[in-house]
């Protein structure tokens, strides 16, 4: 039986870890912390389980999707989320009154309301509406242009392009990506935004209780079920190589495990530290992983002693704000919380990375007051996750070449996966990470037997780009007059 070494008990380690088994290996699964999951997971703070952030699941995650109907777990579904603009931005309206409700692309209907949401003038909207649609019209035979281009840049390119709409696109790139459309690779928007068009349904989901008792326990038992155990507190510190191959891995407490083949699947900062002299003389291509970058998506978990009503139980966006926050009110949908606990998520942590945790958490605190009323009074427990221990991969331009495929490294007995490896999704994300994982998986199982059953990972269907121009052009005498009534000011 050929043995399998995998470093990292992520959801992409756990993913793989259950292929391999499943196809005849024996499978060794490593894990630095006391806990599975990784950055899907938890980790303990003043005694208690927090996640690291709440996580959306859109109707694409096909392959995360199939992973929970095998364990059972059931989603909640949202049909539309919210901006919420600042109290400032609307003459201190109460909370309820500066709502705007934005709906999943479902029907003309919704497309039409999201126009007229009155998030910014209306032209605009619908100039951003076509733009994404110009945008999926790019063919991914240009790929290489569009790795190499961001997402503000391709809409630079465009006659109907202003500040107002690259400030739309901004927003809700940085939000829903952590990544600043300045920076965001073009062709990784460009997959995003059609998996979310043409997988309309649900918008998007979340469970009904936190990850790591809904995803993540489930899941270890059910790898404790098939006969894998994972082996806790073995932080990999060192790949040990024999002539051309990987011989062995160590452990910091000096573990060391032997194995036919190696999976690595720890994020993007600790791979690179592992890519040591002894494996780029053999693949100087692993040094690429340097050009890379990652950077921490923040939250803070807010429980109050009180209720405050008239919040959406739906995903919802502060309107502008500097730190690009969003919430979700959890009290509305986990069971056993009768006062209001918000979840948040900053994606644009970076301007206060200097800064000691104390001050970070004010700063948040400080910008969350001015879009909804609470005080530190209103507050029974906070927990303020920075996560910059654990940063996300960002998918900046460029990225694409410099990241490696499941089995790109010339070091035959050694792969990778995580959600920074390349794959279909290509976003930094739960589907990517199980979807590289279900290839790798797969792929060693190819290389020892020559075939494999283990399925690979599903891709979501798009629409091609070709319907897309055909929408383009037909959307183009529309685009042509309201790009004028945008120019004379309509709508402000
Ligand atoms: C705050 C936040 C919110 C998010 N929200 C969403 C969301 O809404 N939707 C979504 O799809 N995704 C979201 N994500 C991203 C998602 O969580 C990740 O993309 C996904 O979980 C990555 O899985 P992975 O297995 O590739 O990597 P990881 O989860 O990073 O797992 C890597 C594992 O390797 C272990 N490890 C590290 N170093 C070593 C070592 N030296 N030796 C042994 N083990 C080691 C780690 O402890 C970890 O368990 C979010 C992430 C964060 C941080």
């Amino acid at each position: 039986m050929k043995s399998v070494v995998i470093v990292g008990a992520g959801l992409a380690g756990m993913v793989a870890a259950r292929g391999l088994k499943r196809a005849g290996f024996s499978v060794t699964l490593l894990e630095a912390t006391d806990s599975a999951g990784g950055k899907a997971g938890s980790n303990i703070k003043e005694g208690r389980l927090v996640e690291h952030g709440y996580h959306i699941f859109p109707a694409w995650y096909l392959n995360v999707r199939d992973l929970l109907a095998e364990l059972d777990i059931k989603l909640i579904d949202f049909d539309k989320f919210y901006y919420l603009r600042s109290k400032a931005e609307s003459n201190d309206a109460p909370v309820t009154d500066r709502f705007m409700v934005m709906y999943g692309f479902n029907s003309v209907t919704a497309i039409i309301k999201n126009i007229f949401s009155g998030l910014a003038p209306w032209p605009e909207v619908f100039l951003q509406a076509y733009f994404v649609i110009d945008a999926l019209a790019e063919r991914m035979s240009r790929r290489y242009f569009l790795d190499r281009i961001s997402r503000t840049g391709l809409l630079r390119s465009r006659w109907y392009a202003s500040d107002d709409i690259a400030s739309l696109e901004g927003e809700s790139t940085l939000k829903a990506s952590a990544v600043p459309a300045y920076e965001m690779s073009a062709m990784t928007a460009r997959l995003v935004t059609g998996y979310w068009l043409r997988n309309r349904k649900p918008f998007l989901s979340i469970l009904k209780t936190d990850m790591q008792h809904a995803l993540i326990e489930p899941m270890v038992e059910k790898l404790q079920s098939e006969g894998i155990t994972i082996e806790y507190r073995c932080r990999v510190s060192e790949i040990e190589t024999n002539g051309s191959q990987i011989s062995a891995i160590t452990c910091a407490d000096g573990t060391r495990k032997e194995a036919d083949y190696f999976l690595i699947t720890t994020p993007l900062e600790i791979t690179r530290q592992l890519m040591q002299k002894n494996l780029m003389a053999l693949d100087p291509d692993l040094g690429n992983f340097g050009h890379l970058e990652a950077a921490p998506m923040t939250a803070i978990h807010l429980s109050l002693n009180r209720k405050i009503d008239g919040l959406p139980s739906q995903h919802v966006f502060f309107k502008g704000g500097r730190y690009g926050l969003s919430f979700i009110d959890q009290s509305q949908h986990w069971p056993g919380l009768d006062t209001t606990e918000l979840s948040f998520i900053s994606s644009n942590f970076i301007p206060l990375q200097g800064l000691d945790e104390g001050a970070q958490f004010e700063m948040l605190f400080d910008e969350i007051r001015q879009y909804i009323d609470i005080s530190t009074d209103d507050i029974a427990h906070y927990v303020f996750q920075s996560n910059q221990e654990v940063p996300l991969f960002i998918n900046t331009v460029a990225a694409w070449p410099n990241r490696p495929e499941v089995n790109s490294s010339k070091i035959n007995n050694l792969f990778f996966a995580g959600d920074w490896v390349r794959n279909a999704i290509d976003l930094a994300c739960m589907e990517g990470a199980v979807s590289s994982a279900m290839n790798v998986a797969r792929t060693i199982d190819q290389s020892v037997n020559g075939t494999s059953d283990l399925p690979s990972a599903r891709v979501p269907r798009r629409y091609n780009a070709f319907t897309m121009m055909l929408a383009k052009w037909a959307l183009f005498p529309f685009a042509l007059i309201i790009w004028v009534l945008a120019r004379l000011g309509a709508g402000r």
